[in-house]
């Protein structure tokens, strides 16, 4: 007989992995608390479309190594068990099966505790930490996975309650410096069109980024305005899938960005292929910009990056003369010691030429988590209160001390390896990780492990025992994305709100409800009921949120700024006349080339390039557990240039040892003609290969983002062979 047909529940609501945002409704077996399967919906960033992630990526949240009790250390110094579990030693061997912090590992140095007396253990000894050692040596790192109400409350407990501004989250590590140079230039952080804006522009510039796997649903809007004749021009050192759509590649070096930009800019000024009425009108810094991209010639450029001086010219006679052009950036532009210069090259191509607050121009740095934007927006950057307000301005700071009822310091706080570097030091004590999983995340694993098991206090909240949680002393179980109701902000600036469709497991709690229970017992109260309470007080303090809250958000969400509230939605294209800088003007900001912080060598003769995958997210904590994204890609691997393997007598499909200054990992080698000769690419999701064991922890000055992309790394077989 048929089985009897289940009911299911549709709950609308929004992706949880990349910035697109996608809008899709999860449909529910309520009585098996399931997902049986995923629809996309006809939202403004998706219109239905949906990416293997988005599709089949949401059985995370249903598996069985779930936290659902608050755990409290009992025994084994932290960390040990990274080294010497099972677990850990299983994956040194390379076998499949330990690839991922199995429970029953890890339970023998935990016991399981009742809420109340983990919540008490954690205010008592966060109270203690601050006391005795003083704010500065207290830090959070909050989450651009969870949502604007839990990134708002958190920053404020680290703000209020701890007393200082050491709070930070994972955009330090993708558009840090994009963002300072941003702010820098046109006095805004965030993209100025959306993606969707490509439909209306003749030339689209993709730089530095790999959308079909980091935005796939975005480069199918740019795939298809490829079809209907834009001008792709995709500038990477790897070559990107996308790059088959491209009118024009250009391979550069790595590294080379400042001088192949500078190279463009150099033909653009030569050739009067800018808009002198736009930079009289609307810029400063013409004369200084010219000066340094004069000594740019496309031969001299070409020197230095790669690229043929013909190409050069090719593509900048095409970006100067095309009506509208727009351009996007990922990592590749900012993950780099001068990422901000990479940024600054890209936004001055835009000012010269005109092509900002226009329909198809704009500037669009492709932001990665779901909610990096809303994280960011929310505060949680050491520098900034919400909505970019500075740390450092008297009277902003007034206006936050009056909204929070508390004194709070004036000196902007550290970021993310900032704090990793202060714990080495021991000048940090206590640190509160919300989401993060710094362990895999952050550059210089080895340095991260010894910072981490250095802390006097460390609280993980999550969802699974990350790597960062075997360092903790309480691990607090919080609930996933699918489990919650929350707003989470776009790429484009759009303020969706995603909503629960599961039950948590066991006795998980809400992430924001957490927060407010520890700041409660920590003697500042945080009386909200609801996360719309949240919400408001955070739009409240901003302009940017201006009008937005849950009923005007709705099913279809809507972009910030939102000035009138009657609106179908906020404004698309900003910067149509003068920038929120203070003279209402765009900066030009001229960069030199600088070299890398670590160059090849005869003893490192490699570049070691580090992203993602399209099947897999960040540390891998969800989508290693999704079934069938786990199915497709099960393992780590290099990518190594043929030629480079030949040389090397390596066959693809055998195990390389990968080394750095700072370590080395074993995995399997493919050949890929992606690489350049002489290059090498590793995704950073594999606990078991962890490409950030090798990644130098060198930083920008100005965005303090590492430099994820560019280190010098040897190949042999591994040892035994
Ligand atoms: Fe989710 Fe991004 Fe894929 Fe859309 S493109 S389904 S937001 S991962």
């Amino acid at each position: 007989p048929l089985a009897p047909r289940v009911h299911l529940k549709q709950v609308d609501s929004v992706c949880p992995y990349c910035g697109v945002g996608c809008a899709l409704t999860y449909n529910v077996d309520e009585e098996a608390n399931r997902i049986v399967y995923v629809d996309g919906r006809d939202g403004e960033a998706n219109h239905e479309r949906l990416c293997v992630k988005g599709r089949y990526g949401y059985d995370y949240a249903m598996h069985p190594q779930r936290l659902q009790k608050p755990l409290i250390r009992v025994r084994y110094p932290k960390g040990s068990l990274s080294d010497a579990s099972p677990n850990a030693q299983e994956a040194r061997g390379g076998r499949r099966k330990g690839h991922l912090v199995r429970y029953e590992d890890v339970l023998p140095a935990f016991r399981e505790a009742s809420w109340d007396e983990a919540l008490d253990l954690v205010a008592t000894r966060l109270r203690e930490a601050r006391d005795t050692h003083g704010p500065a040596a207290m830090a959070g790192f909050g989450s651009a996975k969870c949502s604007i109400e839990e990134a708002y409350v958190f920053q404020k407990l680290v703000r209020a309650v701890f007393g200082t501004n050491n709070v930070d989250h994972c955009t330090r590590l993708c558009h840090a410096s994009s963002v300072a140079a941003l702010l820098e230039t046109i006095g805004s952080g965030a993209v100025t069109n959306t993606f969707a804006g490509i439909a209306e522009a003749d030339v689209a510039l993709l730089a530095g980024t790999n959308t079909t796997a980091n935005h796939p649903v975005a480069s199918s809007f740019f795939k298809q305005a490829a079809a209907r004749g834009t001008k792709l021009i995709v500038v990477d050192p790897r070559r990107p899938d996308v790059a088959q759509y491209a009118w024009r590649y250009a391979r550069i070096r790595n590294g080379t960005d400042v001088a192949f930009y500078n190279g463009l800019l150099h033909v653009l000024l030569a050739e009067g292929l800018y808009r002198a009425d736009y930079v009289e009108n609307h810029t400063t810094g013409f004369e200084a910009l010219k000066e340094t991209v004069a000594r740019y010639s496309p031969e001299v450029a070409s020197e230095i990056c790669g690229v043929a001086p013909d190409l050069i010219r090719e593509i900048a006679r095409a970006y100067g003369s095309a009506r509208a052009a727009i351009t996007f950036w990922g990592m590749g532009i900012s993950q780099h010691t001068h990422g901000t210069d990479n940024a600054r090259c890209l936004i001055s191509l835009c000012l010269v030429t005109g092509n900002v607050g226009r329909p198809g121009t704009g500037l669009h740095p492709l932001r990665g988590q779901n909610n990096v934007q809303g994280a960011s927006d929310a505060g949680l950057i050491p520098m900034m209160y919400p909505d970019y307000q500075r740390v450092a301005d008297p009277a902003i700071r007034a206006k936050f001390e009056s909204a929070w009822g508390v004194p709070l310091d004036p000196k902007p706080g550290l970021t993310v390896t900032e704090i990793t570097t202060a714990a080495l030091e021991d000048k940090l004590k206590a640190l509160y990780c919300m989401g993060e999983n710094p362990f895999l995340s952050d550059p210089n694993v080895n340095k991260v492990k010894k910072a981490l098991a250095k802390l006097d206090f460390l609280v993980v909240q999550d969802i699974f025992l990350t790597e960062t949680a075997e360092f903790a002393d309480v691990i607090l179980p919080a609930t996933s994305y699918l489990e919650k109701l929350g707003t989470y902000t776009n790429t484009d600036r759009r303020v969706q709100i995603g909503r629960p469709a599961l039950k948590p497991p066991g006795d998980a709690r809400l992430d924001w409800q957490i927060v407010c229970e520890i700041s409660n017992r920590m003697g500042y109260p945080m009386p909200y009921t609801k996360a719309s309470d949240i919400f408001d007080e955070f739009t409240s303090l901003t302009d940017a949120y201006q009008n937005l809250d849950y009923d005007i958000l709705g099913k279809a969400g809507r972009l910030w700024p939102a000035p009138d509230r009657a609106a179908k939605d906020g404004v698309q294209i900003l910067f149509d006349d003068g920038f929120p800088t203070p003279d209402g003007r765009g900066k030009l900001v001229p960069c030199e080339y600088t070299p890398a912080r670590e160059t090849p060598d005869a003893e490192y003769p490699f570049v070691l390039n580090t992203g993602r995958l399209l099947e897999h997210w960040h540390t891998g904590t969800m989508t290693r557990r999704s079934y069938a994204l786990d199915a497709i890609a099960p393992e780590a691997f290099v990518e190594v240039h043929p030629e480079d393997l030949a040389r090397l007598g390596v066959r693809p499909g055998e195990r390389v040892r990968v080394t750095s200054r700072r370590g080395s990992i074993e995995l399997v080698a493919r050949s890929s003609t992606k690489v350049g000769v002489g290059s090498v690419f590793i995704a950073f999701h594999f606990r078991e290969a962890a490409a950030n064991v090798l990644t130098i922890d060198a930083i920008d000055p100005f965005g303090k983002i590492p430099e994820f992309k560019f280190c010098a790394v040897r190949l042999s077989r591994p040892s035994g062979d």
